[in-house]
């Protein structure tokens, strides 16, 4: 008997802002088919029966049709510079397939993208610093399926720091915490709900350095891709039930 999960492969498009690869020639040294092609990769790597593409900013819609979020389970999103280049209609939009129950995986500097404060609803603010320093990201519950196949903790040998406070509203479930190397610590992993759909913020990822490549990193973003899969569909309608389902006899007339 096939598996609901062959039957139904999970698909996924893999958000990317495509502005520092075409700038900045470190940054395309790093990722030379473009951090949205590695992330893709990195979910194909570990959920081959996925049907991964992606999408990016510069595309008409941001790639983002109606059409593509309506046959998107899970969108991946990588923003930094041009946060304020993503049009407000497209945000509306992809907030609208959140709440009907698309999932959604913010990474790294995706934390202040229009769509991650919209759902949130909160600055989403955070410290940092460029160090080149090491990142150990500890797990916090070694049963969340988005842990699955982590050890206690990985490390990261060079990341640029996050640091709290993070301005966020307190997290469903925590899956990761940081440390690093300089002494800060970060909620580097956390799990939201909002109408049907599941969100999921994942920390690691400046572009200067390889860790969409990283094995770690990988198999915890294809974790949430199955994590964030669709549940159903929320009710947008607010209908006048006149019609109970019982007669009602005891209302006072
Ligand atoms: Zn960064």
């Amino acid at each position: 008997m096939q598996s609901l999960r062959a039957m139904n492969p999970i698909r996924v498009t893999v958000w990317g802002e495509n502005t520092h690869e075409k700038k900045s020639p470190v940054v395309a040294a790093v990722y030379p088919q473009g951090m949205h092609n590695a992330i893709a990769d990195g979910v194909r790597e570990f959920l081959p029966g996925a049907q991964v593409t992606t999408a990016t900013l510069q595309e008409p819609d941001h790639g983002l049709t109606e059409e593509r979020l309506a046959a998107t389970d899970v969108l991946t999103w990588w923003g930094h510079m041009a946060h304020d280049k993503v049009e407000d209609r497209i945000v509306d939009r992809v907030q609208k397939r959140v709440l009907e129950g698309m999932g959604l995986i913010v990474l790294h500097s995706g934390h202040y993208a229009k769509i991650f404060k919209r759902l949130l609803g909160t600055t989403c603010s955070l410290t940092w610093r460029e160090a080149d320093e090491k990142e150990r990201l500890w797990v916090c519950n070694p049963g969340h399926p988005i842990a699955r196949g982590i050890d206690r903790y990985f490390e990261l040998p060079q990341e640029e720091m996050y640091g709290e406070p993070f301005a966020i509203p307190a997290p469903d479930e925590q899956v990761f915490i940081s440390w690093f190397e300089g002494g800060e610590v970060f909620r580097s992993g956390c799990c939201w709900h909002r109408g049907n759909g599941k969100i999921f913020y994942f920390r690691p990822g400046h572009e200067t350095y390889p860790t969409y490549f990283d094995k770690n990193v990988r198999r915890v973003i294809a974790n949430a891709v199955e994590w964030a899969r669709p549940q159903g569909v929320w009710i947008d309608s607010c209908p006048n039930a006149k019609v109970a389902p019982e007669p009602i006899k005891s209302k006072a007339r």
